[in-house]
């Protein structure tokens, strides 16, 4: 049984813990009301949110590493460019040279 007070008329109820987390209606006011948590509820709710808490930190980590991830594929991409755009900028005759070859 959850043993609790009734949150308007104070009440002692005593509410089967079938009842946990329902709601109620005061036998002595007539108005519903919430029924708190029975203990073994009670325990499996922090439970509940304290493997929701370290899913979300897992999460966060996992999001981090991938945004990590994605900034260094863009910094060696923008490298790539940039080291694509020197050579195309460069006067050389490599080109030439292999059209030439191509050509012969
Ligand atoms: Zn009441």
């Amino acid at each position: 049984m959850i043993q609790y007070k009734c949150p308007f008329c104070k009440t002692e109820l005593e509410t089967e813990e079938a009842l946990s987390g329902a709601q109620d209606t005061c036998p002595e006011c007539g108005r519903i009301h919430p029924v708190p948590l029975s203990k073994q509820d009670l325990t499996r709710a922090r439970k509940e949110q304290k493997a929701e808490q370290k899913r979300a930190r897992k999460e966060q980590k996992a999001a981090r590493a991938a945004a990590w991830e994605a900034a260094m594929v863009a910094a060696v991409e923008a490298q790539r460019a940039r080291k694509q755009q020197e050579r195309l900028n460069q006067p050389s005759n490599t080109t030439t040279l292999e059209s030439r070859s191509n050509n012969a």
